[in-house]
């Protein structure tokens, strides 16, 4: 995919971000336009367009999106109050970013799991 997808770029270091945490295979970052106190997007550096591909084609990768949101859960001290893990997939899940992304919300109480 590479130079065609925004955070296939950011993984590169191509475009800035600000990153709180990086593995081999994983980085985490934090989202431009925030929705919580705390608003962490954890990727894998390689290319997969959602959750479900990411999960069906490497499952320890999958693992590692979620070891790596949950160590910078308890680095941004949101272990104690709890947070939101969140993957947007397709159309109907608002996905706008078609490169897997975990969100980390936390640092306030996040209110109903979905408005109507
Ligand atoms: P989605 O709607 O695909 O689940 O989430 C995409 C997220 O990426 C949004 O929360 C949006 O604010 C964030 N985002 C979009 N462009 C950039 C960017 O250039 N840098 C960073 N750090 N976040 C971005
Ligand atoms: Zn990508």
């Amino acid at each position: 995919m590479g130079t065609d997808c925004l955070f296939c770029r950011i993984a590169a270091g191509e475009i800035p971000a600000t990153i709180v945490r990086e593995t081999d295979r994983t980085v985490a970052f934090r989202d431009i336009d925030p929705k919580a106190p705390t608003h962490v997007l954890v990727i894998p550096k390689e290319h997969y367009a959602d959750v479900a591909t990411l999960a069906l084609d490497d499952p320890g990768l999958a693992g590692e999106v979620l070891v790596t949101a949950a160590a910078v859960a308890e680095e941004e001290g949101l272990d104690a109050d709890g947070f939101r893990l969140m993957f947007n997939t397709g159309p109907h899940g608002g996905q706008e970013v078609f490169h897997v992304h975990a969100h980390l919300l936390g640092g306030a109480p996040l209110g109903p799991m979905l408005c109507r």
